[in-house]
C-alpha cells in the first residue's frame, strides 16, 4: 500500500497495487495508479 497523490483528482490516494521502482539516478521510488480515475502516479521514496 503507498500514499500517493493524484495530480488530476488533486486529491491523496492509496494504490494496493504500487510497484517499488528505481529511478535513473539510483533512488527508490514507487509507480501506481490512481484507483478513481487511472491516472498514473508517481512517488519519490520507498512507500
Ligand atoms: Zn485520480
Amino acid at each position: 500500500m503507498a500514499n500517493m497523490y493524484c495530480v488530476k483528482c488533486r486529491a491523496k490516494r492509496e494504490d494496493a497495487n504500487a510497484q517499488p521502482v528505481t529511478m535513473k539516478n539510483g533512488k527508490p521510488a514507487m509507480k501506481g495508479k490512481c484507483p478513481v480515475c487511472g491516472t498514473a502516479m508517481f512517488r519519490i521514496g520507498k512507500a
